[in-house]
């Protein structure tokens, strides 16, 4: 499987980015408290603090996308904006790779606490496409401070 695990932001700025070397795209991000949000029509969520991991897919234009959910301007259009628009969600690394989106997401450990988020299109049954992985103790530094830049963990 390929991968390529993004560093900071600046550097994957100026990365070439070929259409098709990546198809898909996990964001590892975490909530420091309980968020509480109306997210289009899944309607009122709660997320609880801890660490998340949201994987998406970009056929094309995948650099565009990526810096897209980096960035807190933007027309709320997919479920994750509602989240990471927030200040609240600190993104600590993003990961490219050429696996097939779905099959990414069940690999990923972690438990789903919104059912469909980000799984409106899923037609694996997925369930969803952010997990939850829960709370560590460890890594406190990488997370604090502003969401940005992007940090290899
Ligand atoms: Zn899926």
């Amino acid at each position: 499987m390929r991968s390529l695990e993004i560093g900071k932001e600046s550097r994957f700025r100026r990365l070439v980015l070929r259409d098709g070397s990546f198809t898909s795209y996990q964001i590892h991000f975490r909530l420091d408290s309980t968020f509480r949000v109306s997210v289009g029509k899944l309607g009122n969520c709660v997320f609880p603090p801890g660490k998340y991991v949201y994987t998406g897919s970009a056929r094309r234009n995948m650099k565009s996308r990526i810096l897209r959910h980096l960035s807190n301007r933007k027309v709320l259009h997919w479920h994750i904006d509602y989240l990471l628009k927030s200040p609240r969600a600190r993104v600590s690394k993003v990961v490219l790779s050429g696996m097939e989106e779905c099959r990414l997401n069940r690999l990923t450990d972690g438990r789903v606490v919104v059912r469909q988020f980000g799984a409106t299109d899923c037609k694996a049954g997925c369930g969803s496409h952010l997990k939850f992985i829960g709370e560590k103790k460890t890594n406190r530094r990488q997370t604090k401070g502003n969401k940005h830049p992007v940090r290899i963990s």
